[in-house]
């Protein structure tokens, strides 16, 4: 049954049965198992769900913001016109 697993101790339960992988810390199966489905912690979880919120209102207003500047953009240059010819 644990025939690929050599005779160091796991670091967090001290169970001999430690499995043979290329890993930096020794740590058998269960704690490992255990470790890969610990749950994401509430902050990161807000944290994300912050950043996805504020991706999509983003998102959401983008064209906008992008006529926004466009208009803008066609204000100025049609003011420059306007003083070119006032100016000649
Ligand atoms: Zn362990």
């Amino acid at each position: 049954m644990y025939s690929d697993q050599d005779v160091r101790e796991c670091n967090i339960c001290q169970s001999e049965y430690v499995h043979n992988g290329d890993y930096d810390i020794s740590v058998c199966i269960n704690c490992r198992d255990r470790l890969l489905n610990r749950p994401i912690s509430r902050k990161v979880t807000i944290f994300i769900i912050t950043i996805v919120c504020l991706s999509f209102l983003m998102m959401y207003r983008l064209p906008e913001a992008l006529k926004a500047g466009t208009e803008f953009e066609r204000g100025i240059n049609h003011s420059n016109v306007a003083m070119h010819k006032k100016c000649t």
